[in-house]
């Protein structure tokens, strides 16, 4: 049995075109070559993969919505849905290595760069030859980033010049990223977001050790101290929270297709594994309780693309409300995670093992519920949508 049959319960296929169809089968042959035959050792030695980044810029993982003239793919989104879903079919580490160099470091690039930016760096960030992070979350500001501390101000003795000072943490990529993208407040406390490069005096970017989730993905801190960095290289466009808001909404859109791509790979295995493990002379599949559990997964599944599905028109159209993408993205995150925990019930003790993906998976989304807004930000966003009161304040 293929490992990777996609679930398609409702013949979705149907409404998907030839290259989407292409799109996904590439990403999913590598990922069923390049990535699931090792990613357990990686995840258990918490070691990043290194090899996948050449994977992936060959792939057109990394920015694939962009612009063919910038390094990107040109593809529309539910291609990059796709992409997602099938590396998170994978890891959500892999995913998320994607998510933050496509979405969040070249997608501000491209939208609020100068062209002399977007010339530097989207073409190498596109291949892989260069790697970047998204720096918002501080030590004391999560959920609430309109409240960071890191600031900058203009160099004393050098007119071209800033000075950058701060901390952020829990950065994906940042441990071997040679560019970041920090968001910072200016002198007028407005958010303005700097490139900041490997080598500038002052910026470290320590490793974050211990994590029991997302174990193939690099994170770190961000340690900003006094770095000197050219004016040239604030993003011209953007200003105010909205600007890095807009990135995580794009990159959150990537992991409500991603998410359900872990939850594919889980039910693939608890029906594969329930259809052959026999207990009490029958195969445990064959009991209403397993059952009860596979059916809820596949309708979770099914309905989860669904919505995935209708989301990627809407972006296509340029439709898309960012509470419309939360909704997607907390819905996908909450039933992968469950689908997770119930099929490492369905394997009973196996499903603790590494010789499996699901506690893996299970364990990765805890950090995806959580990160990009986590589950209860997302739900006052429709909150504050449906009834139109605030609930943040
Ligand atoms: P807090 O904001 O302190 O929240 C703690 C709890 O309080 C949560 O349950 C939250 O839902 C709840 N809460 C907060 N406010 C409210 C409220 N108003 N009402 C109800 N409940 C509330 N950040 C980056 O900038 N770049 C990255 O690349 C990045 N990568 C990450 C990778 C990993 C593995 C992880 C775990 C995190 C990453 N993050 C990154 C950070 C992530 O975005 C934050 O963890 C997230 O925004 C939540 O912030 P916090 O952890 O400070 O939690």
């Amino acid at each position: 049995q293929d490992l990777f049959q996609s679930p398609d319960y409702f013949n979705i296929d149907d409404l998907l075109t030839e290259e989407h169809k292409m799109t996904r089968e590439s990403v999913r042959q590598y990922v069923k070559t390049g990535i699931s035959p090792v990613i357990d050792d990686y995840c258990q030695r918490a070691a990043f993969p290194e090899h996948i980044i050449e994977g992936l810029g060959n792939l057109g993982c990394f920015g694939p919505t962009l612009p063919v003239n910038y390094g990107g793919g040109g593809l529309d989104y539910i291609s990059y849905g796709l992409m997602m879903q099938e590396l998170e079919r994978g890891d959500s580490g892999v995913r998320s290595t994607a998510s933050v160099q496509g979405s969040l470091v070249m997608h501000p690039i491209f939208t609020y760069g100068s062209e002399e930016q977007k010339q530097k760096y989207l073409p190498k960030l596109a291949t892989g030859q260069m790697m970047g992070c998204f720096g918002l979350t501080e030590p004391d500001f999560g959920s609430n980033p309109a409240g960071m501390l890191t600031y900058f101000e203009d160099d004393e003795d050098d007119a071209g010049y800033i000075r950058l000072n701060g901390a952020k943490m829990w950065i994906s990529n940042a441990p071997f990223a040679d560019i970041a993208v920090v968001w910072a407040k200016n002198a007028n406390n407005k958010i303005q977001g700097v490139i900041v490069e490997r080598g500038m005096e002052g910026f470290f970017t320590p490793e974050t050790k211990h994590k029991w989730s997302l174990r193939a993905s690099a994170t770190g801190e961000l340690v900003l101290d006094n770095v000197k960095v050219p004016k040239s290289h604030i993003l011209p466009g953007a200003l105010g929270l909205k600007a890095p808001l807009s990135c995580l909404d794009s990159a959150r859109y990537g992991i409500a297709w991603g998410a359900i791509g872990a939850a594919m790979d889980c039910y693939d295995t608890a029906l594969r594994y329930a259809k052959e493990r026999v207990q009490f002379d029958r195969p445990i599949g064959g009991f209403q309780l397993i059952q009860k559990k596979l059916a809820e997964m596949i309708t979770e599944i099914t309905k989860a693309q669904l919505m995935n599905w209708r989301l990627g028109v809407l972006k296509n159209e340029g439709k898309a409300r960012p509470e419309q993408i939360s909704m997607a993205k907390r819905n996908s995150c909450a039933v992968a995670s469950q689908i997770a925990r119930d099929a490492r019930q369905v394997l009973g003790a196996m499903g603790i093992s590494g010789d499996y993906s699901i506690m893996r998976h299970m364990m990765n989304l805890e950090s995806v519920i959580t990160y990009e807004g986590t589950h209860e930000v997302h739900l006052l966003i429709t909150g504050m949508d449906i009834t139109g009161f605030n609930a943040f304040k």
